[in-house]
């Protein structure tokens, strides 16, 4: 198993923010995986996706794993599901694209989400009334402290929103992921955005769901690859009926969401923008013109820049509307 020193950061996060980690692995086997853990028990340790949903903001000391561990096989079938399971390093979109493609359902609507399929379990990746959790059977992992195989039922991963033990924690390489996903497919309207797009097409196909998300994404996301981001900079705030009653007070027109167990869901993006934050620039980092929930790096490779705006940003919305906004990203 190679070992890479000083390794340069920037390429491994979309952010493109620069750092160095002391050491640097891609294992491609569960057996590799085990035994870099066992060999370095004492060293800090960071596992990397696609690295879409992290940046840096200092060099890292210790063992960054990213996982290279590929291959998709079908693990059983009936004639209306099919047990899939996929390595935590192939491509997210990729492995969406081979299921609709193969007619199962069931991750559509999480078309062009940029993940390795391993970190999908880890924020419970969701979008268009989607999330993974609806679609995980198993999550196959191994300890970080000991090296040790371990399964996550679909119950023992403790998805929330945006969230899990995989992602609380901090403990577990994920190395694949196993999905349960439907062999026939019937539309069904989960998102306004997506009724609106799909009006004219009285039964949409899989294909036809996917590729209409994929139009509805690139025409409000910025291309990570051409501006720097990391999607949703923030999570939306979860409220309770008390803090929602405050919110109201003071922006009457504030998106309010059931989020269950008497909690409530109001949008970031919104509040945001209420505190005068649409589209704002500062030096190289700001708010994307048409989504202010996403921070966009116009040009810096200092992940401090991104940290400072993010600091205002929590500042002006906490002081105007008495709510934290929670970084949705990880900052390294
Ligand atoms: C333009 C854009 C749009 C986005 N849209 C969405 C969206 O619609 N919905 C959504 O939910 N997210 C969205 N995101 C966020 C991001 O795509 C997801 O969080 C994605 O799952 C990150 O995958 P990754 O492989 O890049 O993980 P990374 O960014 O590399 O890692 C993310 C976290 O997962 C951990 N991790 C990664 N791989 C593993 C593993 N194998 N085992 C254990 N832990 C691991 C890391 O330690 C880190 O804590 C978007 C991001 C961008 C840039």
């Amino acid at each position: 198993m190679i070992i890479r020193y000083n390794e340069q950061l920037q390429p491994y996060n979309s952010f493109r923010t620069k750092a160095t980690a002391k050491m640097f692995c891609e294992p491609v086997s569960m057996a590799e995986l085990s035994e870099i853990t066992r060999t370095f028990p004492d060293e800090q340790k960071l596992v990397l996706g696609s690295g879409s949903n992290l940046f840096f903001t200092k060099d890292f000391d210790g063992l960054v794993i990213k996982p290279a561990i590929k291959g998709i096989h079908i693990l059983s079938e009936t004639d209306d599901f099919v047990e899939i399971e996929a390595g935590a390093a192939e491509d997210w979109d990729e492995f969406v694209a081979y299921c609709v493609k193969n007619g199962y359902a069931g991750i559509e609507n999480l078309s062009l989400i940029p993940s390795s399929v391993g970190a999908s379990p880890v924020q419970n990746i969701g979008a268009y009334g989607t999330e993974a959790r609806d679609v995980i059977a198993k999550v196959k992992t191994i300890a970080l402290q000991t090296g040790d195989y371990q399964e996550f039922s679909n119950e023992k991963c403790q998805f929330g929103y945006r969230d899990s033990i995989f992602k609380r924690t901090g403990l577990y390489v994920i190395t694949s992921v196993v999905f349960k996903l439907e062999k026939s497919f019937q539309y069904k309207e989960k998102y306004i955005d997506l009724r609106r797009e799909l009006e004219g097409i009285p039964s949409p196909t899989l294909m036809q769901v996917r590729e209409t998300i994929i139009r509805i994404r690139n025409r409000k996301l910025p291309d990570y690859k051409v501006l720097a981001n990391a999607g949703s900079f923030f999570k939306n705030p979860i409220l309770t009926e008390e803090e929602k009653v405050q919110l109201q007070q003071k922006l009457p027109d504030a998106p309010i969401y059931n989020a269950g167990e008497g909690t409530f869901k109001t949008s970031a993006a919104f509040l945001i923008d209420k505190a005068g934050y649409k589209g704002k620039r500062e030096g190289m980092v700001g708010t994307y013109t048409h989504h202010s929930l996403i921070i966009v790096n116009y040009g810096t490779e200092s992940g401090s820049e991104i940290v400072d705006f993010m600091h205002k940003i929590q500042q002006e919305v906490q002081q105007q509307f008495g709510l934290l906004l929670e970084p949705e990203v990880g900052i390294y």
